[in-house]
Order: structure tokens, then C-alpha cells, then sequence
């Protein structure tokens, strides 16, 4: 087993223009294309939604949407990578813009995503032929939805020449797009760093006011390991909502409009009085924790202290596994074969959990003793990626 390549956005373009003729062979050039990246979560898991912080990069794996107008009122797209198991679904959809009836959720599954933008995107929208291409590998925890969405946009924007000067807005309409198109009530946390990413930082995001603050990640002796697990639990999304019910009741309980403003003092108070559960006691212990746990993290990270960085990611996953209890036993096996090498200064899951992937902090020396340590011992086909903070959306207007 070894570290994968993938595919760089010029190479995705090249193979991209070679789909476009086949799919569309009576069509020009096409001209537009919009760039939106994956992302991996450094440490600030189920912050998002409680007003916390979190600590993104966006990935160099990117989704391209890649067209042209066609001038008529209707879109036609096709994508190169739907989920395998997901049978019934067509790679390719066809819709008309809308004029007076607003567009909806239907089938193929994959293409509300992109429906789902253009009915909150801020101007009318005229008729288009496209591709979609990715890297990002699809249902991963790697946010290839957001990078879907916000390839989407930025393809609306050069098409329209609509541009969005307030990227937060840009962020935030992907967003409602999910949430309106996927059924998936999302934070904002994906589509944020999906838009803003910058190249060589991760971002410490403030979800209650939407300010950012880039932190360099300029260490060359350490690198990012992102390891997929293979496996994706189908609890995940009943559970998601469970857990943000759970956060809701513990602020209720509190007194607080969200955990953010929530303490230890306080809660172990409410614990000692007998009016909190354990349950509800514990999913608020991760929160408070990790919010704090995210702030010193980018503070170290910004005195290059990559030691307490590591040591706060494995803190992180802890507490993701113990309090909050959204890790699985193939994600705990693969932090603790990450854990076990030396040079790895920390592991933790990343991203919603019951699934998805690890990411690990680690000497460049050890990376390939890590990739060897967990192929021996984890048999569900693992896949590995070394990867480097990269820029955000990118929006082409000639190609
Ligand atoms: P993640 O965002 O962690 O990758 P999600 O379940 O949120 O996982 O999103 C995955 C879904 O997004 C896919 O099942 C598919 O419907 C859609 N999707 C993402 N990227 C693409 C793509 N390039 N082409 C078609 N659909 C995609
Ligand atoms: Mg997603």
C-alpha cells in the first residue's frame, strides 16, 4: 500500500476538456471553469454548530466544474464520479432554468447539489452545458459535497460574470444549498474554508461571527498524513442529528444561546446539582473542551509548537471517542497504529465521525513507516494521502 496521487487541477482539466467532446460533441470550446477544494479538519470537531472554532485547510484535491453557455434555458451536466453503490443514479441531468416555478430536489441524487446552488445563487442564471471532475474522494469526510457546491458557484459566477464580492456570502449560500437540496443540516464550516482556504495556512474559523484568522503552516519538517478508513456507518446521519440535539438541550440547560458561551465552571456545577445527565453532561464536556483545545491549537501552531499541536489532536479524538462518542473501532484502530510510530506527534479522526478518515501529524521521515504499519494491520483497504494547505474557490473566465 502506498501514498496515492491525485490528480492535480490541470490534469483534472485536461482529462475534463476530453469529457466535455465526448459528452457534448457538438458543442465550442468550453470556457468557464470553477474551482472548489476538499478540506480536512485540523482539530475543532462539532464546534461548527455551537458557535466554536474550528481549524480547517482546503486540500489540493479539488472539484472542477468545466462549460460553457449554451444559449437556451436549460443546464446540462454531467459528472465523472458518482457513488458506486448508489445504482439508480445517472451520471448525467438535464433542467430547465426556472422562471416562475422554482427548481427542486429529484433524481439523479448527486445533482441537487447543483440545483441547490443555482436556486440560491443571488442572479438569474442562464443555460449551460458542463462537466464536473474531482480529486476529492467522494463520501470520504473529505468534503467533496462542499467542494461540489462551491465548484458550482464559481462556475455561476464566471458564466454570469456575476461575481460575489463577500465570500462569506459565497460560503453561506452553499451552505443554505445543502441544507435546502442534500437534507443535510450542515455547518458552516465545509463551504467556509472550501471558499476562503489560503495556500500554506490552515484558517481558525470563528463560526459565531464568521471571522478568520490564517495560520501559517510553514514547518517543513512535519506533514499532514490523511488516512481513508474505507468505511462509512449509516448511523452517521441520525446520529448528527442527535448530537446537535444533545448540544442544544446541554445550552438550554445552561443557560446559554450555545455551548460557546458555555464553561467547565458552569457545567460541573450543574453536574454536582444532580440537574444534568450523564449523557448530556459528557457530549457538553467534549464541546467546552474542544473549543478551548482548538484556540491553543492554533496559538501552538503559530509559535510552530508542533509538539502541543500534535498532543491536542490526540486530546481531540479522546474526547471525539470517549465524551461525544462519534468514533468507530476501525477509526480508534487507526489512530492508535498512527499513535504507536515514532515521529508521529499526533491522531485523531476528522470530520463527523462513524466513518471517514484520520489525520495525522507526523515527521516526513515516518510517513512511509506509518503507511506500512497500518496496511499490515488494518485489512479494509485503507488509502493514504500526504497533503498541503492550498488556496480556496478559483473562478476561470477564459481557459
Ligand atoms: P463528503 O462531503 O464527506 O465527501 P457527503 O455525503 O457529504 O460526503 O457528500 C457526498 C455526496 O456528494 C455524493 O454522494 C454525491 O451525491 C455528491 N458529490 C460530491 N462530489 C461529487 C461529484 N464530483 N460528482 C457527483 N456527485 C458528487
Ligand atoms: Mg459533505
Amino acid at each position: 500500500m502506498s501514498i496515492t496521487k491525485t490528480d492535480t487541477m490541470e490534469e483534472l482539466l485536461e482529462k475534463g476538456l476530453d469529457f466535455f467532446y465526448k459528452h457534448f460533441p457538438e458543442s465550442k470550446k468550453p470556457d468557464k471553469m470553477g474551482v472548489g477544494p476538499g478540506r480536512v479538519n485540523l482539530i475543532g470537531e462539532h464546534t461548527d454548530y455551537n458557535d466554536g472554532y474550528v481549524l480547517p485547510m482546503a486540500l489540493p484535491m479539488v472539484t472542477i466544474m468545466l462549460g460553457r453557455a449554451n444559449n437556451t434555458d436549460t443546464c446540462r451536466v454531467v459528472t465523472a464520479c458518482v457513488d458506486f453503490d448508489d445504482t439508480i443514479d445517472s451520471n448525467r441531468t438535464e433542467f430547465k432554468i426556472p422562471t416562475v416555478k422554482p427548481l427542486s430536489v429529484g433524481t439523479p441524487k448527486w445533482a441537487n447539489y447543483v440545483k441547490g446552488v443555482i436556486a440560491c445563487f443571488q442572479s438569474i442564471v442562464v443555460g449551460f452545458d458542463a462537466v464536473i471532475l474531482s480529486s476529492v474522494p467522494l463520501g470520504g469526510g473529505l468534503s467533496s459535497s462542499a467542494s461540489l457546491e462551491v465548484a458550482t458557484y464559481s462556475f455561476i459566477e464566471a458564466i454570469t460574470g456575476n461575481k460575489t464580492i463577500q465570500l462569506v456570502k459565497k460560503a453561506m449560500v452553499c451552505q443554505k444549498a445543502e441544507h435546502m437540496f442534500a437534507g443535510v443540516p450542515c455547518g458552516i464550516m465545509d463551504q467556509f474554508i472550501s471558499v476562503m482556504g489560503v495556500h500554506g495556512h490552515a484558517l481558525l474559523i470563528d463560526c459565531k461571527t464568521l471571522q478568520y484568522q490564517p495560520v501559517p503552516l510553514t514547518e517543513n519538517t512535519y506533514v499532514f498524513l490523511i488516512t481513508n478508513s474505507n468505511i462509512h456507518h449509516e448511523l452517521s446521519n441520525g446520529q448528527y442529528q442527535l448530537r446537535r440535539y444533545q448540544c442544544e438541550e446541554a445550552s438550554d440547560l445552561l443557560n446559554v444561546p450555545s455551548l460557546r458561551l458555555a464553561t467547565m465552571d458552569n457545567l460541573n456545577r450543574v453536574h454536582f446539582e444532580g440537574k444534568i445527565n450523564q449523557i448530556i453532561y459528557k457530549r457538553a464536556r467534549h464541546v467546552i473542551t474542544e473549543i478551548e483545545r482548538t484556540k491553543s491549537a492554533a496559538d501552538a501552531l503559530a509559535r510552530g509548537n508542533y509538539k502541543m499541536f500534535g498532543e491536542l489532536m490526540n486530546d481531540s479524538h479522546n474526547s471525539l471517542r470517549d465524551d461525544f462518542e462519534v468514533s468507530c473501532p476501525e477509526l480508534d484502530q487507526l489512530v492508535e497504529l498512527a499513535r504507536k510510530v515514532p515521529g508521529v506527534l499526533g491522531s485523531r479522526m476528522t470530520g463527523g465521525g462513524f466513518g471517514g478518515c484520520t489525520v495525522t501529524l507526523v515527521n516526513r521521515t515516518a510517513v512511509n513507516t506509518v503507511v506500512e504499519t497500518i496496511s499490515t494491520e488494518y485489512t479494509q483497504n485503507p488509502k493514504f494521502y500526504v497533503v498541503s494547505p492550498s488556496c480556496g474557490a478559483r473562478i476561470f473566465t477564459t481557459l
